[in-house]
C-alpha cells in the first residue's frame, strides 16, 4: 500500500525456493521458469530457503550440498546475478527477528487455518512450531524487502493473504511501516504430471530431474508404464502423461508432428518415450553445459550468494529497524544506534 502522497511503489519481486531436493520438470515448469521470466522486470529478490527446508531436512552435509546445489541449478538455468540479487534465506538474520515482531500480531487461528499445517493434523501426523508457524516467516521473507509482487502458485496464495494480514495489522498498530505486496499467479505452471502419471513430486518419488545425466533419464523414461491401448487405435494427446512431458520440451513442429501421429494412431509409445528422451536432453543442453561451469568453480558461486546476501541485507536492515522503531524497540523515538 502506497504511504499517502508518495510515488507508487517499485516493482520489487520477490520469491524464493525450497533446497529440499534436486530440482525437477514440474519445479522449473511450475516454477522456477517464471521466476526467472520476471528478473528483469523490476528489482527482483531470489532466496533459497534453507531456513524452511530445516523443517524436513535433518541432514546437515546434506542441507549444505542442497543450497549450494540450488544455487548453480539456479544460475544454470538462466537467472542472472548481475540483474537479480540471488541469496540464502539464513544469511540475512533481520529476516528471523522480523519474524519474531510478526509473531506478536500473529492469530493463532489465522495459523490453524493455514493449509500446510491443517493437512498434516488431518493425517494424523504431528507438526512442530516450526511448520506451524512456517506462514509468519514467510510473511518476513516477504517484507523484509518491501516486495510489491510475489509470483506464487495457487497452493500458496493463501500464505500471502496471511502476509497481507499480519503487514496490515502491524501498521494499523504502529504506523506505515510495511509494504503490502500482491500475489502474482505464476501462468503456464499447469501441473506437471509425473513418471506415474500422479503429479509430478519429491515425495511420489515420480519425478524427472532437470540435470539428471540424459543417459540415466532415458532409461527412466524408457521404463514409464503406459496403457495397453491397441497401438493402432487413435489418441487424444491430451489426456495422455508422455504426450504432457513430451510438450513442455519439444519443438513447436515436433509437438505438432506428435500430436498428429496420436489422432492417427498407429504408433507405440516406445516411440514417443525416444523422442521425449532426446527432446529433454536437448531442451537442457545449454542449461546442463552451463552447470558444468559453475560447479567447476564453486568459489564464484559462494561469491554470487556472499554479494546477493550483503544486497538484501542491506535492504532487509532498513525494514527491520522501521518495524523496530516503530514498535519501540529503540531507545529513542528517532531510532537510537544499534550496533
Ligand atoms: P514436496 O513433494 O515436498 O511437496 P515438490 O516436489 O512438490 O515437493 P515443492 O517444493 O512443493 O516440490 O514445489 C516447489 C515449487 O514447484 C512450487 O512453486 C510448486 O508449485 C512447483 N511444483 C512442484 N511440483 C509441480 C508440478 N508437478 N507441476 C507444477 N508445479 C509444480
Ligand atoms: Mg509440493
Amino acid at each position: 500500500m502506497p504511504r499517502e502522497g508518495a510515488p507508487p511503489p517499485p516493482t520489487r519481486v520477490l520469491s524464493g525456493i525450497q533446497p529440499t531436493g534436486r530440482f525437477h520438470w514440474g519445479n522449473y515448469f511450475g516454477a522456477i521458469r517464471q521466476y526467472i521470466d520476471l528478473q528483469s522486470a523490476g528489482e527482483s529478490y531470489y532466496f533459497i530457503a534453507d531456513l524452511h527446508a530445516l523443517t524436513t531436512v535433518r541432514d546437515p552435509a546434506r542441507l549444505r550440498a542442497l543450497v549450494h546445489d540450488a544455487a548453480v541449478d539456479l544460475v544454470a538455468l538462466g537467472l542472472d546475478p548481475a540483474v537479480a540479487t540471488l541469496f540464502v534465506q539464513s544469511d540475512v538474520p533481520e529476516v528471523t527477528e522480523l519474524t519474531w515482531l510478526l509473531m506478536t500480531v500473529t492469530p493463532m487461528g489465522l495459523l490453524e487455518r493455514c493449509h500446510a499445517y491443517k493437512d498434516k493434523k488431518a493425517r494424523g501426523l504431528s507438526a512442530d512450531a516450526g511448520l506451524f508457524t512456517y506462514p509468519v516467516l514467510m510473511s518476513a521473507d516477504i517484507l523484509a524487502y518491501d516486495a510489491t509482487v510475489v509470483p506464487v502458485g495457487e497452493d500458496q496464495v493463501q500464505h500471502i493473504e496471511v502476509c497481507r494480514d499480519l503487514a496490515g495489522t502491524f501498521n494499523h498498530l504502529y504506523g506505515e511501516v510495511f509494504t503490502l505486496p500482491a500475489p502474482r499467479l505464476v501462468e503456464g505452471g499447469a501441473r506437471v504430471p509425473g513418471t506415474d502419471g500422479q503429479k509430478m513430486s519429491k515425495s511420489y518419488d515420480n519425478t524427472l530431474e532437470v540435470f539428471e545425466d540424459p543417459a540415466a533419464q532415458r532409461k527412466k523414461i524408457m521404463r514409464i508404464p503406459t496403457d495397453s491401448r491397441p497401438m493402432d487405435a487413435p489418441k487424444d494427446p491430451a489426456d495422455d502423461s508422455l504426450y504432457a512431458l513430451f510438450a513442455l520440451v519439444a519443438p513447436e513442429a515436433e509437438r505438432q508432428r506428435m500430436a498428429d501421429l496420436y489422432r492417427r494412431g498407429g504408433f507405440g509409445y516406445g516411440e514417443v518415450k525416444k523422442a521425449l528422451a532426446e527432446a529433454a536432453a536437448d531442451f537442457f543442453a545449454a542449461a546442463r553445459a552451463r552447470r558444468a561451469q559453475l560447479e567447476a568453480d564453486p568459489a564464484a558461486v559462494e561469491q554470487i550468494l556472499a554479494d546477493g546476501a550483503r544486497r538484501a541485507r542491506a535492504r532487509a536492515a532498513q525494514v527491520l529497524e522501521r518495524a523496530r522503531r516503530a514498535c519501540g524497540l529503540t531507545r529513542s523515538a528517532a531510532g537510537g544506534p544499534r550496533t
